[in-house]
């Protein structure tokens, strides 16, 4: 039973008491008391249903971040990764022939060899565990 129908069972009861509402106090308290409790009734039911409202939208905007979440740190994550991917990847050697100092990048990874920009040596990078040799070119 909600509110509201327990109001209106103890209105009925109190009209089955065949009150006189005008000339005793009593009466007149009851009925007062009892129109305070329809409107008390009305004010919890419009509340509840304003919170579930609320709530659903609530819902709803909580899955819709969650999409932007998903986007925004999965950007995040990715701009790291390639920082990341950059300062590992990114480092120096000093050519053997000519002591040049030598930028290992990603582009020089991808040729798959670097060429020294003093001596114009070639060297050849080995990739297969992690370290790069220079091997002088025979060119
Ligand atoms: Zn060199």
């Amino acid at each position: 039973m909600t509110i509201s129908e327990k109001v209106a069972y103890l209105k009925g009861l109190a009209e089955g008491l065949n009150l006189d509402t005008e000339k005793s106090k009593e009466g007149k308290l009851i009925s007062v008391m009892i129109g305070i409790l329809e409107e008390v009734g009305l004010s919890i039911e419009d509340l509840e249903e304003n919170a579930q409202a609320l709530g659903e939208e609530i819902d709803v905007l909580s899955d819709d971040l969650a999409d932007v979440e998903s986007v925004v740190f999965e950007d995040e994550e990715e701009d790291e990764d390639e920082a990341e991917d950059y300062d590992d990847d990114w480092f120096e050697v000093e050519c053997p022939t000519c002591e040049e100092p030598l930028i290992i990048d990603d582009k020089a990874l991808a040729d798959g060899f670097i060429q020294c920009p003093n001596c114009q040596s070639k060297f050849s990078l080995d990739l297969s565990d992690d370290t790069v040799e220079a091997d002088e070119g025979e060119e």
